[in-house]
């Protein structure tokens, strides 16, 4: 049957596939922690729909495992390579293929960037509200395939939320259109749907039909320092008490502002012990912001009236909190998402269980949508794997995901499963929803070459 390598040699263009090491090892990861490093066989970039269908239906043809890349900025190792696989770098691909103002619709192909969608929607004055931390990164079809979150989902939604149809090439080589053009349609079951968030597991997406909102004509940050973390959390919940809506709701703790601080030279730190970040957006922008300050400094905070270019930069780091970390075997960053009710006891239970373990956290949230980004790390030593500190680790982020399920919560809000969080998968779903999972993945991948050992 010959070499799925020299296939796609021959099939592919000069340029679009890479086999030497260093490329293939910048292609292995992503920035996920690695359980199992491997190299892929090769890495291809696609440039069309016709370019994709062909690397499919080769590695169809050759039972060779398929992973889709975007940019790489996962978080769970969904885009890591499986064992002697491909992987597909989708980046290329990165045209907008039309832009309707008046159905306030954009298509396009999955490598755009999160960034350079806005960019051309906001001349139309919309935009496309999904914003990942990555949105600079990132690209649409890796937001697609995780189902990506972000600051402004405490507002408008996920990118589910966003998503109308989807152009996907199948395991088997073929392409199918799914969803509509229209903000409804209920025409049979929702495929769409399903693709969002399969992780590459179902199908590679290679075009996306996204409804886009209006850019906010006006906007207001709101600043609150409180002197605990969990106060802060609480002022999450007087919020929505207060039945105000804002775009955006973000929690950081302590840990989090000297972080900042030292990358930054920022002194957030000297103004309180953790800072709730708010922003309300639209004509109504000026009265919510009013009322969130009145609810912030009456259950405790320090409220800024930000000049709103300070408050501007101060959503900025917020975006950049995660600095230049990778997750490695010492650092882990978890994602559980609480119901919103039980978020003050969550971040009482996260400082207590770091200060069980002996390890350090710090943590933000998209409060909003009580979805919490902890991560946990232990000081690593020169040279030498520290077992003991390892296992404190592994206890403490253990604990984190049991005590958010036991809480009602979820083991991931927005990073997905990938191959990070498997291990914790049959602690949410139960088995008969775990099997009937299984029987959908085989229905559309049957030989399982795309993205095996990941999401399920
Ligand atoms: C600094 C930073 C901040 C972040 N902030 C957020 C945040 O606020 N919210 C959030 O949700 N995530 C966040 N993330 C995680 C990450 O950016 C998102 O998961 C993002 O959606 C991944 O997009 P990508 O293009 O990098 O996809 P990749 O990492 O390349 O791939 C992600 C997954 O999608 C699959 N995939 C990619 N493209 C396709 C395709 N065309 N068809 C089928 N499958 C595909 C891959 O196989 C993989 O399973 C952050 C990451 C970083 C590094």
């Amino acid at each position: 049957m010959g070499n799925i390598v020299d296939e796609l040699k021959t099939i592919l263009e000069p340029g679009k596939l890479a086999v030497d090491e260093q490329t293939l090892a910048i292609y292995a990861i992503d920035q996920g922690p690695v359980l199992d490093y491997q190299l892929p066989l090769a890495v291809v970039w696609a440039e069309t729909v016709a370019d994709v269908q062909a690397v499919v239906t080769a590695c169809a043809k050759h039972h060779v495992p398929i992973v889709a890349r975007g940019a790489g900025t996962g978080v769970s190792g969904g885009a890591h390579a499986s064992p002697g696989c491909i992987v597909l770098g989708l980046e290329r691909m990165n045209r907008i293929l039309d832009l309707n103002p008046d159905d306030e619709t954009a298509v396009v192909e999955p490598g755009v960037i999160n960034a350079d969608l806005n960019d051309a929607a906001a001349v139309h004055g919309l935009m496309y509200a999904p914003d990942p931390a990555s949105f600079r990164t990132s690209t649409i079809g890796g937001n697609v395939a995780t189902n990506a979150g972000g600051l402004r989902c405490a507002k408008y939604g996920v990118t589910r939320d966003s998503v109308l149809a989807l152009d996907v090439v199948l395991a088997d080589g073929s392409l199918i259109h799914t969803g509509h053009q229209t903000f409804k349609g209920v025409a049979g079951y929702d495929l769409t749907g399903l693709f969002v968030g399969s992780e590459g597991t179902l199908g590679i997406v290679v075009g996306a039909t996204v409804r886009l909102k209006y850019l906010p004509r006006e906007v207001h940050t709101i600043a609150a320092f409180y002197p605990d973390f969990r106060s802060a959390a609480a002022g999450v919940l007087a919020v929505g008490k207060a039945r105000v809506q804002p775009a955006i709701m973000e929690l950081l703790d302590g840990g989090s502002l000297r972080q900042l601080d030292e990358i930054h030279g920022s002194d957030l730190s000297a103004r309180g012990a953790s800072l709730l970040l708010i922003q309300t957006d639209g004509f109504g922008a000026a009265a919510e912001a009013d009322v969130v300050r009145d609810v912030l400094a009456a259950s405790g905070a320090t409220v800024t009236r930000e000049a709103s270019a300070e408050a501007e930069q101060l959503v900025e780091l917020r975006r950049n909190s995660r600095g230049v970390e990778v997750d490695d075997e010492y650092r882990v960053g978890e994602d559980v998402a609480v119901p919103r009710s039980r978020l003050v006891d969550y971040v009482g239970e996260l400082e207590a269980m770091a200060v069980a373990h002996g390890v350090q956290l710090k943590v933000v949230a998209h409060a909003g949508d009580g979805n919490l980004h902890p991560t946990f790390w232990v000081d690593r030593l020169d040279n030498q794997m520290d077992a003991e500190a390892m296992q404190r680790l592994g206890a403490a982020l253990d604990k984190s995901i049991t005590v958010a399920l036991a809480m009602g919560g979820t083991i991931t809000g927005e990073h997905g499963i990938g191959q990070y969080k498997l291990r914790w998968l049959g602690l949410e779903q139960p088995q008969p929803v775990r099997e009937l999972q299984r029987r959908i993945k085989e229905l559309f991948d049957p030989a399982g070459i795309l993205n095996p050992g990941k999401a399920i």
